[in-house]
């Protein structure tokens, strides 16, 4: 039997004949109840940026600040996270769409859960149909394993592209980590300018 937060009404699926819109999405991601998360959100956080995105931002979940708001990396990391974009030209009121695998917060900020994740991930996957970025950069160990379903550890995943979805997908460190650990911000720097590199060829 289901766990009690499913409801009976289809997942809204790019593949449908009639493509759901990013606003679409956000309803559905607010009224969902797919998993617990939902219990203690004060508001989701379904993203937010440009509607056609030279780079996709993928976060791991809300935090305090974000569940408040409403909106994605709005917190400490989130103002880092605006200062790495802005320094190869990317930000979210331009270039750039910033999401996360979850968009409901975990409890005192824990991973989410395995299942917690696969209950959210058709979102994302909409998402990404919908916006067709052109670059996906996925920043912190949580999101990039849960997206590419590894166990990898961050330091192997980072520094390399790698195509998801037929679009190519950089790892790097989350901001929150550089903020702990002063010793990430240079490969961090690196996987940036790795990235800029990639969007001046186009
Ligand atoms: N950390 C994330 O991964 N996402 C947010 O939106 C905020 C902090």
């Amino acid at each position: 039997m289901g766990s009690g937060y499913k409801t009976d009404a289809p997942p809204l699926c790019y593949e449908s004949i009639n493509p759901p819109t990013l606003e679409q999405i956000a309803e559905e991601i607010r009224s969902c109840k797919n998993c617990s998360l939902c219990e203690n959100r004060t508001n989701t956080a379904p993203g937010e940026g440009s509607s056609s995105p030279v780079v996709m931002v993928i976060g791991e979940g809300p935090g305090e600040e974000e569940d408040k708001q409403g909106r994605p990396f709005v917190g400490r990391a989130g103002q880092l996270l605006d200062k790495m974009l802005e320094a190869i030209n990317l930000s979210r009121n331009n270039n750039c769409f910033i999401a996360n695998v979850v968009k409901c917060r975990p409890p005192k900020n824990r991973d989410p859960y395995p299942e917690e994740v696969a209950a959210c991930s058709h979102f994302l996957q909409s998402q990404i149909s919908i916006l067709r970025p052109k670059f996906i950069l996925v920043v912190g160990r949580v999101a990039a394993q849960a997206l590419l379903k590894t166990t990898e550890p961050i330091n192997k995943l980072r520094g390399r592209f790698t195509v998801f979805n037929s679009i190519p997908l950089l790892v790097t460190y989350h901001p929150a980590a550089l903020l702990r650990d002063e010793n990430l911000k240079r490969p961090a720097w690196e996987d940036l300018k790795l990235l800029l590199s990639r969007i001046e060829n186009l």
